[in-house]
This record gives C-alpha cells, sequence and structure tokens, in this order.
C-alpha cells in the first residue's frame, strides 16, 4: 500500500466512474436549461450559523455531520452539507427579490457530510440542486418534480417519486403533540437516539432506518389528517397537476426530510435497486425570512450525484480515436496532419514513441485506438496519408496538403 491514502470517505473520481458522474450532470444540467434555471456558483464554506439556522439544531446534519471548525480570528465555519442554505443566503446578501417576480437557481458542487462511509454514501459527495423563489403555487412544485421525473426516465434510472405534505406552522404542532403522544406510548419499542428525538423532533423518528423503529412507528399518525385548510389545498392541487403532467407518483404519509426548514410538499426520488433516495426536496417558505430576506415561499430539490452514477448501466459511446504515427524525417507534415484532423473535431493523439511498426500498432491498440494515420516519407512527398482502421484492418488513402 502507498504511504499517502485519501481520507475515509473521500475518493478521487476517475475513469469509468467519472464517465458516468459527467454524463449524470450533463443530462441534468441541460434539463435545468430547458426549465430557465439559471446556475449560481457557491461557496464551499459558509458561517456555521447559516446551516445551523436553516437546517435546525436538532437534525443529524447540525448535530453530528458536520465539518465545523474555527478560523484563525475564532470564528465558527462549516464546509458545507448541503446546498439550499448557501443559496437562500446568496438569495438574500445579493438581494435577487429585488430583481424578478420569481427566481430559479441551480447549483453544482461537493457536499460535506461526517457520516459512516458505505457504497452510495460519502464524506464528500457532490449534488446538482435547484430552487424556484418567490411563487407559493402548487404548479411549481409539480414542475420541479416533473422536471425530476424526466430526469430520471430519460437517463434510464429506475425509480419511484414519492410525496407527502408536513403542513405549515398553522397545523403542524397539533400533529407534533399527537405523534408524540403515539411515541410515548410505543418508545420500548424505539432506538435510543429516536428516545430522544420523540422529545426534541418527533418528526424525525418517522425517517429512523432501524428496523424496529420503522415497525414501531407505523400505525403513527399521519400528518395528511391534520393540515389546514390551505395545505389540504396546496397539496390536493399539486396532486392535481402531478396527473395533469402524468407524473406518477406514490403518497407516503411517513415521508419526512432529515432537514427542519420544509413546509407543505416533501418528495423523494428512491432507487429500489439501491433502497437509497437519489434525489430530495421539497417546499420551504419561511427559510428566507429566517435568514433575513423577505417572506418568500421557495420550493427545491437536490440530486446526488454518485448515487445516480451507481444507477447508470450504460454509457454513449465515445468519439472514435485517432492516433498518427510517423515514420522517418515527416514530423512537420505529421503535425501537420494532427493539427488538421483536431480542427475537423477529431480526438487526435500523436505517438510519442519511435518504434517500427509492428511496435506501433500494438502500441495503439492498447491506447484503444479506432484509426491510425500512417505518416513515412513516401507519404509526406506525396501529399497523402493512410488511414488504417484498427478493427477491420482496411487502409485507405487520404489525399493531404498542408500548404492548401
Ligand atoms: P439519506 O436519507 O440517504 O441520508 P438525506 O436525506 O440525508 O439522504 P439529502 O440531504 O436530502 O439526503 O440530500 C439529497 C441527496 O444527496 C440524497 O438523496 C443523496 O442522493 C445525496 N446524498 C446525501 N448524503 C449523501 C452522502 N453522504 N453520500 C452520497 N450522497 C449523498
Ligand atoms: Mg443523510
Amino acid at each position: 500500500m502507498p504511504e499517502f491514502q485519501s481520507v475515509r470517505g473521500f475518493h478521487d473520481l476517475l475513469g469509468e466512474d467519472l464517465r458516468k458522474f459527467r454524463h449524470v450532470s450533463q443530462h441534468l444540467r441541460e434539463k435545468l436549461k430547458l426549465y430557465n434555471f439559471e446556475e449560481v456558483v457557491l461557496p464551499v464554506v459558509e458561517y456555521l450559523e447559516v446551516f445551523q439556522r436553516s437546517i435546525g439544531e436538532v437534525t443529524d446534519i447540525v448535530q453530528k455531520e458536520m465539518f465545523a471548525f474555527k478560523d484563525q480570528k475564532g470564528r465558527w465555519l462549516a464546509l458545507r452539507p448541503e446546498g439550499t442554505a448557501g443559496a437562500v443566503r446568496a438569495y438574500v446578501q445579493n438581494r435577487l427579490y429585488a430583481l424578478k417576480p420569481h427566481v430559479k437557481l441551480f447549483y453544482e458542487g461537493p457536499m460535506f457530510r461526517h457520516e459512516r462511509p458505505q457504497a452510495g454514501r460519502y464524506r464528500q459527495f457532490h449534488q446538482i440542486g435547484a430552487e424556484v423563489f418567490g411563487s407559493i403555487d402548487p404548479l411549481v412544485d409539480a414542475e420541479i418534480i416533473q422536471l425530476v421525473y424526466e430526469f430520471l426516465s430519460e437517463l434510464g434510472v429506475p425509480s419511484v417519486i414519492e410525496i407527502n405534505s408536513i403542513g405549515c406552522r398553522v397545523c403542524r404542532p397539533a400533529y407534533r403533540v399527537a405523534l408524540k403522544e403515539y411515541l410515548e406510548g410505543v418508545s420500548e419499542h424505539l432506538c435510543q437516539v429516536c428516545l430522544d428525538r420523540k422529545d426534541r423532533n418527533p418528526l424525525r423518528v418517522l425517517d429512523c432506518k432501524v428496523p424496529t423503529c420503522k415497525e414501531a412507528v407505523r400505525g403513527a399518525p399521519k400528518m395528511v389528517d391534520f393540515l389546514c385548510q390551505d395545505c389540504t389545498e396546496h397539496y390536493a392541487k399539486l396532486k392535481e397537476y402531478l396527473q395533469l403532467l402524468s407524473v406518477p407518483y406514490r403518497e407516503n404519509p411517513y415521508l419526512v426530510r432529515g432537514l427542519d426548514y420544509y413546509t407543505k410538499t416533501v418528495f423523494e426520488a428512491v432507487s429500489p435497486e439501491l433502497d437509497m433516495t437519489l434525489v430530495a426536496g421539497g417546499r420551504y417558505d419561511y427559510l428566507v425570512e429566517e435568514l433575513g430576506g423577505p417572506p418568500t415561499p421557495a420550493v427545491g430539490f437536490a440530486a446526488g450525484l454518485e448515487r445516480l452514477s451507481l444507477l447508470v448501466k450504460e454509457l454513449p459511446r465515445e468519439e472514435p480515436l485517432y492516433m498518427v504515427l510517423p515514420f522517418g524525417d515527416v514530423m512537420d507534415y505529421a503535425l501537420a496532419v494532427v493539427k488538421s484532423l483536431r480542427s475537423e473535431g477529431k480526438r487526435v493523439e500523436l505517438s510519442y514513441k519511435r518504434a517500427g511498426l509492428k511496435k506501433q500498432l500494438e502500441l495503439a491498440n492498447r491506447l484503444g485506438v479506432s484509426y491510425v494515420v500512417l505518416v513515412g516519407e513516401e507519404e509526406k512527398a506525396g501529399g497523402f496519408y493512410l488511414l488504417k482502421d484498427m478493427e477491420t484492418g482496411q487502409q485507405v488513402r487520404v489525399e493531404f496538403n498542408p500548404a492548401l
């Protein structure tokens, strides 16, 4: 083993994995452009308080998973564990609310969480996320879910979209009380962590992955039965729009998210194969205000690029690779051939080894070359080169005169 290893949970992305990763990212970016989202590049570091205020103090992310540290002046900073908090901070700081009736932003980049690493769960991972600021209309929620659904279907990644409404300031308090009461009754079946959660953040118990907890919450009261009129109508409209848009979904009355800022709509796209969430999001109508902006409803989502890459089975075929092999005193001519091929948009390697034909062809094979271009003194003198198809062995003469 080499002396230096990457830090646990931090990975190099390369080769086929990276090609899949880029494929996912490119596809989602194109989709976001079609929906008129504009990119924003956000800092990786924010003041710790930005995350504490938005994600919530009693959440796994803030309590256990954050890479937080003091800078030289003793101020608490943190590597971002997610993108929404920073996006909202930027929206407020740059006064984007003053510019347009609504604002649609997307971001892409690394996120950091101190979690136990496993397949599809890392300490540095990447997300593309999108946010719409300025509209309460459930049509926006529906369009966001439609975007996610189209993206996943076109990518060929099987998933199920689950939705729920977790209410608002008006109706959630009564639900919390009812849920807490229910959890008291089943407390002997709850894990140690959930015993603490049940008092401080009971909704999070619904999200616990421990089997006995999952079993225990089966008969719990459902938020949908507690929704106020406004939230009931909002949720009904969302479902109506999803049907109108032919987006299949499953209602999951126990779906909650690990971040406190959500209101009304929450949703996830879950992979049955990985048994993990690929894309997650929802509405957060109070967060802009919470971070010092004017009251502004908003809704968004974040997609985990590594998890999605794991599910990409087939990549589009790569452009064929050409390799120019110079023989003899012909480098000027060979370089002109290389330049001309690249100017036509072809992917071209120039052989850096001086060797005989057999050795050169062997080398080209190992590099995965589709076509070799043979350039010798005869070719230079005659103004042509030989193009050899490595698969069929067929060879054709191509006229080439760099002076023209
Ligand atoms: P989980 O329930 O799997 O822990 P989460 O609810 O913490 O997910 P979000 O904060 O909603 O996830 O992040 C959105 C997406 O980002 C997830 O659906 C997932 O695809 C990805 N993601 C989250 N945490 C990680 C991680 N540690 N490693 C890789 N991808 C991650
Ligand atoms: Mg998590």
